[in-house]
């Protein structure tokens, strides 16, 4: 007698940048009903509180993405319904791709749920004030998995083209001269005066806002947990917010 294999679930679930009344009602009840909870210590440590005694949790402190994707996938294909958390949104610079990439590759018929996240671009920009109100652009400055001549190829394009620019991982304790280099790059084609907001740890204890601007700000405190935003040419700053104009003002006045 042959028994066909009882699928499970993998959600791939968006914890958003720290604080727990930004996670989403349905994130949070993804990670309550699943038998088995997976993820990085430190976006775990940020759900605690919605765990049961009663669930399973697979923390890896070491275990590589791929390694930790790979056990998801493996343990939903026994039939478990499995939470594989990721902090902001699952499907930026995350793990939902990676998962989608491995059912491809291992022909896993498990049911994958993609579980959307407040992701660090959103909740840096309203801690800044409103400074993706125009078309930007992100860029992880990792260059760990992309070769970093692709990732200045597209420094340059989003500078020459007036993005507002969102700088994903700008540095590490290991990576720290590609920031520098992104913000020679964006001096090519901005002003020096163009203002730059730098949140460290959004929504997190530890939270840290600075605005500056592209002269001064590689004497800010920047660190793996830091999203840092490039003002367009039009971008202003007003009081202690960073604001890029939609165009409403220049269209119809504001009266
Ligand atoms: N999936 C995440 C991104 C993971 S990449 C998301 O959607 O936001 C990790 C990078 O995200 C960090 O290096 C940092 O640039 C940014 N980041 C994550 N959480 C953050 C937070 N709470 N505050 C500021 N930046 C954060």
């Amino acid at each position: 007698m042959t028994t066909t294999p009882k699928n499970g679930t993998l959600a791939v679930v968006g914890t958003g940048p720290g604080a727990a009344d930004l996670i989403t009602p349905r994130a949070r009840q993804c990670i309550e009903q699943a038998d088995i909870v997976v993820g990085y210590k430190t976006y775990l440590d940020l759900v605690t509180d919605f765990i049961a005694p009663h669930q399973e949790v697979l923390s890896s402190a070491m275990m590589q993405e791929i390694e930790r994707c790979r056990r998801a996938l493996v343990l939903a294909d026994e039939g478990k319904q499995v939470a594989l958390v990721c902090g902001g949104d699952p499907g930026i610079y995350a793990m939902a791709g990676l998962v989608y990439e491995l059912v491809k590759e291992t022909s896993s018929s498990s049911r994958i749920e993609i579980i959307p996240g407040i992701a660090a671009l959103n909740s840096c920009a309203a801690i800044l004030g409103a400074p993706l109100m125009h078309d930007f652009a992100a860029i992880s400055l990792s260059d760990l998995m992309t070769p970093w001549q692709v990732i200045e190829k597209r420094l340059q394009a989003v500078a020459m083209a007036d993005f507002v620019t969102v700088l994903y991982n700008p540095k590490s304790k290991k990576r720290t001269t590609q920031i520098v280099r992104a913000r020679e790059i964006m001096l090519e084609h901005r002003d020096a005066a163009t203002p730059v907001g730098i949140v460290s740890g959004a929504t997190r204890a530890h939270e840290t806002v600075c605005l500056t601007s592209l002269a001064d700000m590689l004497d800010e405190e920047i660190g793996m947990q830091t999203t840092v935003i490039i003002g367009n040419s039009a971008t202003f700053i007003s009081g202690d917010k960073m604001v890029t104009p939609r165009g409403y003002t220049a269209k119809y006045g504001l009266k």
